[in-house]
């Protein structure tokens, strides 16, 4: 079973509390009928993006929903993926509000999830997933695609060849 990739947008892939436009970040303006949005994009994260979709699914876990897929991933060189929605955005006691429609949509599928505003609750939730927590100052770093390629291929690589004995 190939692992999912859950992708948040605000924060991984637009690091929208950055002081400025980070090295490697370009600045787009994103204009919808009278909405327009200003966002931080890294076009070295389509590249990585587009390679771990070897290993992964990726699936769009953003609060843009299908706007996602229609606004920004045609930026950043990505094909259009499959979009978790959320009915209902009201705040949990605990951990991130996008947690009971991700346990939902995955079933049970291997999964990892990089999201801003998530840590230690969704962790303890799904302790054999790969929880990423970005820094929304940041965004995803050379590090996280790292440790997303080291843990697909720990979890999945040897058992997917290994040969018959
Ligand atoms: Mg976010």
């Amino acid at each position: 079973m190939r692992p999912l990739l859950l992708l948040d947008f605000d924060g991984p892939l637009n690091p929208h509390a950055a002081d400025g436009i980070p090295p490697g970040y370009e600045q787009h303006e994103i204009t919808e009928g009278a909405k327009t949005w200003r966002v931080l994009l890294n076009p070295q994260h389509g590249t990585e993006l587009n390679q771990l979709a070897a290993t992964f699914d990726l699936v769009w876990a953003s609060s843009w929903e299908h706007g996602a897929n229609r606004l920004l991933g045609p930026l950043l060189g990505l094909p259009e993926l499959p979009t978790i929605l959320w009915p209902d955005r009201t705040r949990v006691r605990r951990g991130s509000w996008k947690t009971p429609y991700v346990a939902n949509w995955v079933g049970d599928r291997p999964f990892a999830w990089v999201d801003d505003e998530i840590g230690e609750p969704e962790q303890t939730r799904f302790p054999q997933q790969l929880i990423l927590p970005v820094d929304p100052r940041v965004g995803l770093t050379a590090q996280d695609f790292g440790v997303l390629r080291e843990w697909a291929g720990k979890s999945f690589a040897g058992k997917a060849f290994r040969p018959h004995s």
